[in-house]
């Protein structure tokens, strides 16, 4: 008989999750909170308990390319940054095509206890509430697909005086339209995507903006080389390669080299302070040209905060300010788990590849979407769930809980010297790097020798083109016979919603025959002059 699976929660993660139980011929059951898909993509007015929560004009610091499910790539007329309403149409149409929405009990609150005899079955006991009426069932499986943008991070300590201060504060999470801010003078605390987003919005509305960083940041153009998405440029195997060869002060060099191309960090208030120069990026091509109109003023740390102004650590005060935003980031939690499952200490967790806890007797849990892996999340979710199913089926086995946790000791270090120790930075992962070694253990890993032997044009693109997730469905199990021509045709897909004007041209064959006429019209003046530069002159 099929195994059950418990899904807790219809986001991104989630709807992959459902469907990877359907490709291993598993039997899921989906809980989700409120009545719809989409999890964070699904833009409410008011923020819900639970529930991750955006602003309407948020727009994908990745491009659809790179953050498509690997068998499933966006419509090609889809922009190439998304909207919310554009990604959720996407999980609409993806939920639709694969049939996953009958797997769903919506507005369903959960509890997920190991059962009595977990040590011999491995089962769960997944506690449901729908509209007031409580059931228990036994699943054999879960997976949790929460999100970790959920929990609010408040680090209250960081800011004193905060208490004192009369104007109004909350976190980035209540943030949903500019309305209400014009005329006002804000303060945005914190230095990632939500800080500059907001920052740069307000920046239209309200007298002034100021945009406190204790670390400073690099900020990326979404537009790239000729135009192209950043990271159709960025994310590519050889340059990953070239990258992760080089030694690390050469590589730091090179980034910020690259980085300050666009404009200098420094002359900006954005640069990065020592050990934070590996921090998630931030996709933001409006930031610097509202510094430099004046509306954002990028400020050091608060040092205090009286009733109705902010010391900063430079010693710099602003007065009369009106609104304080914490955009502090968001603290991972599990409260439908108890803490013996998966215990949270300073925002990490303890998890085998990001995704099994160690601390369970039977592999039977494993979570999916905690990682950060500056590229596209959906796909790299998916993948895990691909291979998280396979372990739940009973067709891959997890190591030794000795070998598990000298793996988590070894990627900590990698961490630590990669990203240094700060909170936000503990979910990141390189993309590339890891979706190989999630594949490797799923048997999907493309390999490249032997693609160039049987087919050179696709090994070509995919060593120097960019690693879409097409490129996990290649071969192994799970294959999909799309694979090799999605890859192949990305460029028409990337192009097709912008180039949506082609100026009229000359015929090709008229304007080279016109070349060829210019060319031997110069040639001939060339050779007279020359005649008539050496000839004896006429006396
Ligand atoms: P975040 O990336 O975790 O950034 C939080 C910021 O808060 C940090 O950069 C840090 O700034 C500051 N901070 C944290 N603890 C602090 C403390 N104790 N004292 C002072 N400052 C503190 O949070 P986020 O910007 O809300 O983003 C959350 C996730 O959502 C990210 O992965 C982000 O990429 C994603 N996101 C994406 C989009 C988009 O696609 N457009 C938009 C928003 C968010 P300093 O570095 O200055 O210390």
């Amino acid at each position: 008989m099929a195994k059950r699976v418990a899904v807790i929660g219809a986001g991104a993660s989630g709807l992959a999750a459902i469907k990877c139980c359907l490709d291993e011929g598993l039997k899921p059951t989906c809980f989700e909170r409120s009545d719809d898909i989409g999890g964070l993509w699904k833009y409410t007015e008011k923020v819900e308990d639970g529930r991750g929560s955006i602003y309407k004009s948020v727009i994908t610091n990745t491009s659809k390319e790179m953050m498509s499910y690997s068998d499933f790539p966006f419509p090609d007329h889809f922009p190439n940054f998304l909207s919310h309403t554009k990604v959720l149409e996407y999980h609409r149409i993806y939920a639709e095509h694969f049939d996953l929405l009958r797997h769903i009990k919506f507005k369903s609150g959960h509890k997920c206890k190991k059962c009595p005899d977990f040590t011999t079955t491995g089962q769960w006991d997944i506690v449901t509430e729908t509209e007031g009426k409580q059931e228990t069932a036994i699943f054999d499986a879960v997976l949790v697909c929460n999100g970790h943008f959920v929990e609010p991070y408040l680090p209250l300590d960081s800011f004193p005086g905060l208490e004192k201060f009369k104007g109004r504060w909350f976190h980035s999470r209540e943030y949903k339209t500019p309305d209400g801010f014009q005329g006002k003078k804000v303060i945005i605390l914190g230095m990632g995507n939500s800080a500059a987003d907001l920052a740069t919005e307000l920046s239209h509305t309200a007298s002034q903006v100021f945009l406190s960083t204790r670390r400073g940041v690099w900020v990326l153009n979404r537009i790239f080389g000729y135009g192209y998405p950043w990271d159709i440029v960025f994310s590519t195997r050889l340059k990953n390669w070239f990258r992760n060869c080089l030694p690390s002060a050469i590589a730091q060099w090179m980034k910020a080299r690259s980085f300050n191309q666009w404009f200098n960090h420094a002359n900006y208030g954005l640069e990065t302070e020592e050990g934070a120069q590996w921090k998630e990026p931030i996709a933001n091509e409006a930031l610097p040209s509202r510094i430099i109109c004046g509306a954002v003023s990028v400020k050091t740390s608060v040092r205090e905060f009286t009733k109705t102004s902010a010391i900063f650590d430079d010693g710099t005060i602003e007065e009369d300010i009106d609104v304080v935003i914490l955009a502090t980031g968001y603290s991972i939690s599990f409260p439908f788990l108890e803490d013996s499952v998966i215990k949270v200490v300073n925002n990490k967790v303890s998890l085998y590849k990001s995704i099994f806890p160690t601390a369970l007797e039977k592999p039977t849990l494993a979570v999916i979407g905690l990682v950060l892996p500056i590229a596209g999340l959906m796909p790299t979710a998916e993948i895990q769930a691909r291979w998280a199913t396979r372990v739940i089926k009973g067709l891959k086995k997890l190591p030794s809980l000795n070998e598990m946790m000298e793996d988590i000791k070894k990627k900590n270090k990698i961490l630590i010297k990669r990203f240094g120790m700060n909170r936000a930075c503990t979910l990141l992962v390189d993309y590339i790097e890891y979706m190989d070694e999630i594949a490797s253990e799923i048997g999907v890993k493309p390999n490249i020798p032997l693609l160039f032997l049987t087919d050179p044009k696709l090994a070509l693109e995919v060593c120097v083109g960019p690693c879409t997730p097409y490129q996990f469905r290649l071969t192994g199990p799970g294959k999909w016979d799309g694979a090799r021509t999605t890859i192949l045709t990305k460029w028409d897909r990337i192009l097709k919603p912008t180039r949506t004007r082609v100026a009229k041209k000359m015929p090709r064959s008229s304007s080279s025959a016109l070349l060829v006429v210019f060319l031997c019209f110069i040639i001939l003046i060339s050779f007279l002059s020359m005649f008539s530069y050496f000839r004896e002159p006429d006396l």
